[in-house]
């Protein structure tokens, strides 16, 4: 257990949150006014129960689930204020908040007014001290097409605020080489490269991210367990890794990844990258799906046995592989 006054000072340190999708981040009482406003009521004890995941399919069918009450602009204002207000209790100042406009576009919805809508609502928290960027996102399942549609859609959004594309969803559907135009595309419009790899995929999943993709950030990345010569490469290449470990958990993709039953948290391979010279960005994926909160994350990695300079230099990398002008990080 983490001492508490180890706890306290970690805490206090203002962070950066890079590994969050918005709509991962419904806490219950939200989607329960969601729901009302589309006509469905419902307790906040029926939406855990819909949130409770054993695996990474079930993890998707609850994503597909909650995001399917996501019909009007309004919606998505709502629920990223309930998000920065979350991410204010938990001393986060600038957040790169990862938007599933694959899922919009499925849905036949305009993401340029969503999107509005978004910065409408988050605007404000600046000058609570709290900056969002975003993340336009695809998912892989639905393919390299659809893919290119979500980077032409950042370009028509022409904002600063969109700093990354990124690719997630099933990660054994879709090969890598696929999406190698949707990259290059998405890097000629100015958009930083992320991708998940190594989350249920093996380390070759990793590799083709950044070999085929120039991917600059890996989701996850935990496969690389798995593979010394791929540790070597993101430790010498400082590309980091986005570290979710309550979400590896509960996805069941630590256990696949340890090749056991049941992984505990303390078997996280963290430590293991860290100690290894490899970037960490500790983050929480879907915070409120998961039922978990950024300052338990770090708890979760004092578990593992990281020591407190180990944790308030995980605090430092969150901003120094953050997608802002040097001149403007700030930090621990
Ligand atoms: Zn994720």
């Amino acid at each position: 257990m983490t001492p508490p006054l180890l706890s306290n000072r970690i805490a206090l340190l203002p962070k950066a949150e890079l590994h969050l999708h918005l709509e991962g981040s419904i806490q219950p009482a939200t989607v329960c006014l969601l729901t009302a406003r589309h006509g469905l009521v419902m307790t906040e004890q029926e939406v855990r129960q819909r949130y409770a995941c054993a695996n990474f399919p079930e993890f998707i069918q609850a994503f597909k689930w909650v995001t399917s009450f996501l019909r009007e602009p309004e919606d998505y204002a709502l629920i990223a204020r309930d998000l920065a207000e979350h991410l204010l209790t938990q001393r986060v100042v600038y957040t790169e908040v990862t938007l599933s406009i694959g899922v919009m576009l499925l849905r036949k919805q305009r993401p340029e007014a969503n999107f509005e809508a978004l910065l409408r609502a988050t605007e404000p928290f600046q000058s609570r001290g709290l900056r969002f960027q975003w993340v336009f996102d695809a998912a892989r399942q639905f393919g390299a097409d659809r893919a290119m549609e979500v980077v032409e859609c950042a370009k028509r959004c022409d904002s600063k605020a969109i700093v990354a594309f990124s690719i997630g969803g099933d990660e054994l559907s879709v090969q890598t080489r696929e999406f190698r135009p949707v990259y290059n595309r998405a890097a000629q419009v100015g958009l930083h490269r992320l991708m998940h790899a190594g989350e249920v995929g093996g380390p070759e999943k990793i590799r083709e991210a950044i070999e085929l993709l120039g991917a600059e950030r890996i989701g996850h990345g935990i496969a690389a367990i798995n593979d010394p010569e791929l540790m070597d490469l993101l430790a010498e290449r400082n590309i980091p890794l986005e570290i979710c470990p309550t979400s590896n958990m509960k996805t069941a993709a630590l256990a696949r990844q340890l090749r056991c039953q049941e992984a505990r948290i303390e078997d996280h391979p963290l430590p293991k990258f860290l100690r290894h010279g490899i970037p960490i960005v500790l983050s929480t994926d879907d915070p409120a799906m998961f039922q978990t909160t950024l300052h338990e994350e770090y708890v979760n990695a004092a578990r593992m046995g990281l020591r407190e300079h180990e944790l308030t230099q995980i605090v430092a990398m969150g901003f120094e592989c953050a997608f802002m002008p040097a001149g403007e990080r700030r930090g621990a």
